[in-house]
């Protein structure tokens, strides 16, 4: 589940190792993940890589001539550089862009759903793309002074820190981890916090990130681990002891993700209603 720490740590990584290489071809196998056919992929050919960036969740590599190639890795996808390229027979890749002197940058996704997406855009039209141009604030390294105004809708700020168009970067893993952080309840309405809890969220979500990647920095090498080595504490954790009160980590499961929670801290004791347990009990 890329969300931003790890989208920032492959573009680190990428960017640290390809700036500067020239591409020799590109191709998108197998079941289309490129989403766009002006320019065609064949532009990249003889072209520099001038660089990794990251918007948001997705990932930007700039290329000379004024070309960026926009990916979004969703849950199961990753970015990576390879050595050697690609059997014929892999295929769970996206998208090849073969680097000259025999490298492979190889966008490639697991499971069964194929979600992960490419465009490959003028550089001018990238600000414009629709993903780019609806995408919240940035929620590292400066999210906005006061987050009240972001925030200020009558929906849970579980659902509110994920939502891209509110902030951008945040997602399963780390909403759990920074809700914690700053001791608040996950169903806690956007439009109802107040503001020294604003401030103590904005500094949660900006710690919290910060941690992490800092924690990266330290332990990811090229090749970038297909599973990085997420330093959580609550998130995955339930049933295991809160690591600052001791309390039992506590779980909402949802039809494709599970929320965790420190109920001693972030519920005033209160255990939420697990709907996939009520729902096995009718
Ligand atoms: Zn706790």
């Amino acid at each position: 589940m890329p969300e931003l720490p790890e989208v920032e740590i492959t573009a680190r990584r990428l960017d640290e190792a390809l700036a500067g290489a020239t591409i020799e071809s590109a191709l998108a196998p197998g079941i289309n993940a490129l989403k766009t056919f002006d320019p065609p992929l064949e532009a990249l050919a003889g072209r520099t890589i001038a660089g990794v960036r990251r918007i948001g969740k997705h990932l930007a590599v700039d290329v000379s001539g004024d070309l960026v190639v926009l990916a979004h890795l969703m849950s199961a996808g990753r970015m990576q550089l390879y050595d050697k390229r690609a059997g014929p027979r892999d295929r769970t890749s996206r998208l090849l862009v073969r680097i000259e002197g025999g490298r492979e940058l190889r966008l490639r996704e697991f499971g069964t759903k194929q979600a992960a997406w490419v465009k490959l855009l003028a550089a001018g039209a990238v600000d414009s793309e629709e993903v780019i141009a609806s995408l919240g604030p940035e929620a590292w390294p400066d999210p906005p002074a006061d987050l009240r105004p972001l925030l200020d809708a009558p929906r849970p700020l579980h659902t509110l820190l994920r939502d891209q168009r509110v902030i951008a970067g945040i997602g399963r893993s780390w909403v759990d981890e920074i809700l914690w952080t700053a001791k608040l309840s996950p169903f806690k309405r956007g439009n109802d916090l107040a503001e020294d809890e604003a401030a103590v969220l904005r500094e949660a979500i900006v710690t919290t990130l910060d941690a992490t990647l800092e924690h990266y920095e330290r332990v990811v090498k090229l090749p970038i681990p297909d599973k990085l080595p997420l330093p959580l504490r609550v998130h995955r954790k339930a049933g295991e002891p809160c690591p600052r009160c001791g309390a039992t980590i506590e779980a909402v499961h949802y039809e494709d993700y599970v929320m965790c929670y420190c109920p001693g801290e972030q519920t005033g004791g209160k255990i939420l209603k697990d709907r996939r347990l009520s729902r096995l009990l009718k």
